[in-house]
């Protein structure tokens, strides 16, 4: 079923794709969620009136799949308080008020890392997610028999449009990518390591072949991936860069493979050089609303209203905000929503960018079916959900669809394709639920 070569074309609009990143202040306040990540949120480690340093721990990670969480300022924790997430649900946040000073906690060290389990241990310590995509804690990863990994694949594939905090960590984060690389080869004796950059993206091929050559311990291939969206997406990209098809409902371990994001293995080699753990987030900050398109480091936990600030404010009011670009991002609850450890992108789209053309009847097509990277139906799909028909929707494979949007977005009669798929798993999710509470 797989047809990975297809991929559409969308416009790119990397306005800041050669504008250096802005490391901004420390703001007044920072709102750091514990749940910022797949699996069980953090639990609480600080209270009300606690003082805290850059790299305090102030979440624990709860069970195998969660994270840790760190204070971003130095500061004094000012509230407690539930913040609303994206998916609508709410999770304990810390409100950091920052004393400006931006003191580092001195207990920070790095870790001393010489096998898979230590690998392993100091990337749970570390806080570090996946920064490119979902927040899956990257340990879980790494936490498998070496002998199942054939390649370890770093994704440099930024395929979505405006967003360009991928490729300015490789164009400058060179060092601590090679450091990452290094340490997890000899740790889990990984031989071969694939860089996949599109090709339209010359200079960080050129960053990142550059690298590769300053590393020993492994082969280090940079691969050039056509230019079509979604190339960043994990199974369109484990193919491409190893012809290795990952089964329905398998992850890329399945298939020999460890997949990490660019900025996600940069944010490891800082750690394990410095024990620094995940503080900050370099977020393209872009959309027609915004004043001054432009990369920005900022601490996690900053208010999107804070980083539009930092970028000259917005020009106008805008329709919409999102985390992450047009195609797969989501929208931001409200300006007070703060930066999160996989924060990408932050735009302010303007009416125009955000106004969606007016939905007619499906003509049948086959457009959504034709540019499907998994050659899924969304068309049937969107029929099956309306008629809540379970075993129409399992037979249909809806939960192989990434949510890429490309269905939407070749539909002439734009039919709203991606949003019923993101529906139909969630009935089926459900329906499943309540099936085993019934046993
Ligand atoms: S692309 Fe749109 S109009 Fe064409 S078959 Fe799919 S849903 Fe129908
Ligand atoms: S959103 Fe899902 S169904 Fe639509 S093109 Fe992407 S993978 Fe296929």
């Amino acid at each position: 079923m797989a047809r990975y070569l297809k991929g559409i074309h969308v416009p790119h609009r990397k306005n800041t794709a050669n504008k250096p990143a802005v490391r901004m202040d420390a703001p007044q306040t920072v709102t750091i969620p514990m749940a910022m990540h797949i699996g069980k949120p953090a639990t609480l480690a600080v209270k009300v009136g606690d003082l805290v340093k850059v790299g305090t721990k102030i979440g624990e990670a709860n069970g195998a799949v969660s994270a840790n969480v760190y204070a971003s300022v130095s500061g004094k924790v000012n509230k407690i308080e539930d913040c609303l997430l994206s998916n609508g649900a709410t999770a304990p946040a810390v409100v950091i008020e920052s004393d400006g000073a931006m003191s580092v906690d001195e207990t920070l060290a790095a870790p001393t890392v010489t096998d898979r389990q230590s690998l392993v241990d100091a990337l749970k310590e570390s806080g570090i997610v996946g920064l490119g995509g979902a927040g899956f804690p990257t340990h879980v990863k790494f936490d498998v028999d070496p002998a199942r990994i054939d390649y370890l694949i770093i994704n440099g594939a930024e395929c979505e449009p405006y967003v360009t905090s991928d490729t300015v960590t490789m164009l400058t984060r060179g060092d601590d990518m090679a450091y990452a690389i290094e340490t997890i080869a000899r740790c889990l004796g990984i031989g071969k390591v694939i860089i996949g950059i599109e090709n339209n993206k010359k200079e960080a091929i050129a960053a990142m072949r550059a690298m590769a050559a300053s590393v020993s311990v492994c082969d280090v291939q940079v691969t050039s991936l056509p230019s079509v969206y979604p190339q960043g997406g994990e199974k369109v990209l484990v193919y491409h860069a190893t012809g290795r098809v990952i089964p329905m409902g398998k992850l890329p371990i399945d298939a020999g493979c460890v997949v990490i994001n660019c900025t996600t293995l940069a944010t490891i080699g800082a750690y394990l050089r410095t024990g620094m753990p995940l503080v900050e987030k370099c977020v393209t900050v872009d959309g027609g609303a915004v004043a001054q398109p432009q990369n920005v480091i900022a601490p996690i936990g900053t208010s999107i209203e804070a980083l539009f600030a930092f970028c000259g404010g917005l020009k106008e009011q805008p329709t919409k905000i999102l985390y992450g670009g047009p195609m797969m991002g989501i929208t931001v609850p409200n300006a007070d929503a703060p930066v999160l450890k996989n924060t990408n992108a932050v735009l302010a789209l303007t009416e125009k960018e955000a106004k969606l053309p007016k939905t007619t009847a499906c003509i049948r097509c086959g457009a959504c079916v034709n540019n499907c990277p998994f050659g899924l139906a969304p068309a049937a799909i969107s029929r099956a959900y309306d008629s809540r028909n379970a075993d129409e929707l399992v037979e249909l494979a809806v939960d192989a669809c990434m949510e890429c949007g490309c269905c939407s977005y070749v539909c002439p009669a734009n039919r709203p394709l991606v949003q019923k798929n993101k529906l139909s798993k969630q009935f089926l999710k459900e329906k499943r639920v309540k099936e085993a509470n019934k046993q």
